[in-house]
C-alpha cells in the first residue's frame, strides 16, 4: 500500500494532477496528502471542480508554511506515518505539475510489488511533450532534461522506513533543486538501492517569461552545500550534468576586470578584458541559439539572458559559499532515533588510529594496522552499525602525494580491515581554511549526513586532540586512544580516553567503563 505526497504552491496544474489521479484505471492510493507550501495563503487551495470525487475521503490538505518543497514533502510523509494505523509501506512523491498516465496506479503497484528489502526507492519515468514541427526553445530543452535526470522527485516512491531512517529531505535545501539528489545519495549511502520503475508521468512545459533561465540560477547557491555534504565528487555520484560554471566564472571575471581597469584608467587591460568578456558571452549565446527555433523572440531572449546569466550564476554561487557555514549549522535531517541505545555509526580516524602513522604515506605496502584493529572494527560491523573513516589527508593539498596514491592506500586498508560504509577525507592544506579539516566539524557532519544518521548519535575514535574537537564541534561523542606521539595536554583535555582500540569500541557501544 502506498500514500501519495504532493507539495504544491497552488499552481493551476494541481487540479489537473488530482483529476488524473481520480481517473486512474486501477486501485487508488490509500491517501493523497497535498501539502500547501504557500507562505501566507489568502485563499483556500484550488483542488479542482468535479472529477475528483473518487478521491473523496482519501484527500487531505496539510500546510508547511512556505519553507520549500523539501520541508513540504517532509510534512507529507510524516503525516502519513502519524495518521492512523501503521502508515503506508511506500510514499510516492509527485510534483504538482505532472500528469500521471491513466495506468500509473496499476504500474506503480507493479513497480513496488515484491521489491527486495534492500530496495529503498523506485523512480517513475517522466516524459516532457515538446512541440512538433519546430525546434524546442531553451526553456523547453531545460524542462526536457527531466526525462534523463536521475532520481527526480517529480515521480519517486520511497519506502517509509527508509525515509524514517535517513530523516527524509534536508530542509536546508530551500528550493526544488538538489534536494532530491541529496536525499537519494543519503538513501544509497545508507545501503539501499533505488530502482527504475515502468510507470509514467507527463511533465508539460508550463509557460514562462523571458527571464526564467536567469531566475533558475538561484539554484547555484545550493551547490556549495552539496559539496560540503557529499564531497567534491558529488556531481559524478549523483549523476548531475557538469554545468557551465567555469565558463560563467571566467565570463564574470572578465567583466569585472574590464570595469575595474576602465575605472582605473588602464585602457589596454580594460580593452583586453572587455574583448574576452565579449567573446565568451557571444560564444555562450551562440551555443544556446544554435539548437533552438531561431525566431526573433527566442534570439532576443537568448541574447539578453546570455548577458545576465553568467554574472547571476556567479553571484548565487558565491552567495552559497558565503552562507555555507550558517547553513551547515542549521539542523539537518532528523532521523527517527534508534531505540536500543547503541550508536548510529562509529567513525574512525585513519592514521595513528586504525593504522600506524606513516606521514603522507602513498605506498600501500607500508600500511600496517594497529594491533586488534580488524577485530575492533568487525565487532562494530557485526552489530549492524555502520563504520566509516574520517581522515585529514593534507598531503594532497600540499602537493606531496596524488589523490590516487591516497586511494590506493585506502584500498589496502579495506583489504586488511574490511569494507567501510564511507571514506571521508579532507584533501586540503591547513592554510586553505576549509570547513572539513579536523578540528573543523565538516568531515564528521558529512559522514553522518551521508550515512543518514544524526551526528549526536555517532562516536568518533581518534588519536589526537583535533579528532576530539571535530567530533564535539559536530555534536558527536569522541573517544581518544592516545599513541606515544599524542600530546599530554590533549590527553588531559579529552573527556573520554581508552587504552586501545578494542576498549574504545566497547566504550563507544556503551558496554565498557568510561574514564
Ligand atoms: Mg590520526
Ligand atoms: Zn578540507
Amino acid at each position: 500500500m502506498y500514500d501519495v505526497v504532493i507539495p504544491t504552491v497552488g499552481r493551476s496544474s494541481l487540479p489537473t494532477l488530482l483529476s488524473a489521479l481520480a481517473a486512474q484505471d486501477g486501485p487508488l492510493p490509500r491517501r493523497v496528502l497535498v501539502v500547501d507550501d504557500r507562505a501566507r495563503p489568502d485563499t483556500a487551495l484550488a483542488l479542482g471542480v468535479g472529477g475528483t470525487e473518487p478521491l473523496c475521503g482519501r484527500l487531505r490538505v496539510l500546510r508547511s508554511g512556505g519553507k520549500g518543497p523539501a520541508a513540504a514533502r517532509n510534512v507529507g510523509w510524516r503525516a502519513s506515518s502519524a495518521a492512523g494505523g501503521a502508515g503506508a509501506e511506500w510514499i510516492a512523491f509527485l510534483d504538482d505539475d505532472v500528469v500521471p498516465f491513466p495506468s500509473w496506479a496499476v504500474d506503480l503497484s507493479r513497480d513496488l510489488d515484491g521489491l527486495a528489502p534492500e530496495v529503498g526507492g523506485s523512480c517513475g519515468r517522466i516524459v516532457v511533450p515538446l512541440p512538433a514541427g519546430r525546434r524546442a526553445t531553451d526553456w523547453e530543452r531545460n524542462v526536457a532534461g527531466l526525462e534523463t535526470a536521475r532520481w527526480a522527485t517529480a515521480d519517486l516512491a520511497y519506502r517509509r522506513t527508509v525515509l524514517e531512517r535517513v530523516g527524509g529531505f534536508d530542509e536546508r535545501f530551500p528550493r526544488a533543486y538538489r534536494e532530491d539528489a541529496d536525499l537519494a545519495l543519503r538513501v544509497v549511502g545508507a545501503g539501499h538501492v533505488i530502482v527504475q520503475g515502468a510507470r509514467v508521468v507527463e511533465h508539460p512545459v508550463r509557460p514562462a517569461d523571458r527571464w526564467v533561465s536567469v531566475r533558475l540560477q538561484r539554484g547555484n547557491a545550493d551547490d556549495p552545500l552539496m559539496r560540503a555534504l557529499h564531497g567534491p565528487r558529488w556531481r559524478a555520484t549523483s549523476g548531475a550534468p557538469p554545468g557551465r560554471r567555469p565558463w560563467h566564472l571566467a565570463t564574470t571575471a572578465s567583466l569585472v576586470l574590464a570595469v575595474v581597469a576602465a575605472t582605473a584608467g588602464r585602457r589596454r587591460v580594460g580593452g583586453g578584458a572587455a574583448l574576452g568578456w565579449a567573446v565568451l558571452t557571444g560564444d555562450f549565446a551562440r551555443r544556446r541559439i544554435a539548437p533552438g527555433p531561431r525566431t526573433r523572440d527566442e534570439v532576443v531572449t537568448m541574447l539578453a539572458t546570455s548577458l545576465v546569466l553568467p554574472p547571476a550564476a556567479t553571484w548565487h554561487w558565491l552567495r552559497g559559499w558565503a552562507t555555507l557555514r550558517s547553513r551547515l549549522r542549521a539542523p539537518g535531517p532528523q532521523p527517527i532515533r534508534q531505540q536500543n541505545g547503541l550508536p548510529a555509526a562509529i567513525f574512525f580516524d585513519r592514521d595513528g588510529t586504525l593504522v600506524h602513522d606513516v606521514p603522507y604515506n602513498g605506498d600501500p605496502a607500508r600500511v600496517a594496522p594497529v594491533s586488534g584493529a580488524r577485530e575492533a572494527v568487525d565487532r562494530v560491523r557485526n552489530l549492524g552499525i555502520p563504520v566509516a573513516v574520517v581522515s585529514n589527508q593534507s598531503g594532497v593539498g600540499r602537493g606531496l602525494i596524488p589523490q590516487a596514491h591516497v586511494d590506493a592506500v585506502n584500498a589496502r586498508i579495506e583489504a586488511l580491515l574490511g569494507p567501510f560504509a564511507g571514506w571521508f577525507l579532507c584533501p586540503h592544506a591547513p592554510e586553505e581554511g576549509c570547513a572539513c579539516r579536523k578540528p573543523q566539524p565538516g568531515l564528521v557532519l558529512r559522514a553522518a549526513h551521508r550515512l543518514g544518521v544524526d551526528p549526536s548519535e555517532c562516536v568518533l575514535i581518534g588519536d589526537i586532540g583535533a579528532d576530539v574537537q571535530a567530533a564535539h564541534a559536530a555534536g558527536a561523542r569522541a573517544i581518544l586512544v592516545p599513541t606515544p606521539l599524542t600530546r599530554t595536554e590533549e590527553v588531559a583535555l579529552a573527556p573520554e580516553v581508552a587504552p586501545d582500540l578494542a576498549s574504545a569500541v566497547e566504550s563507544a557501544l556503551g558496554l565498557g567503563g568510561r574514564r
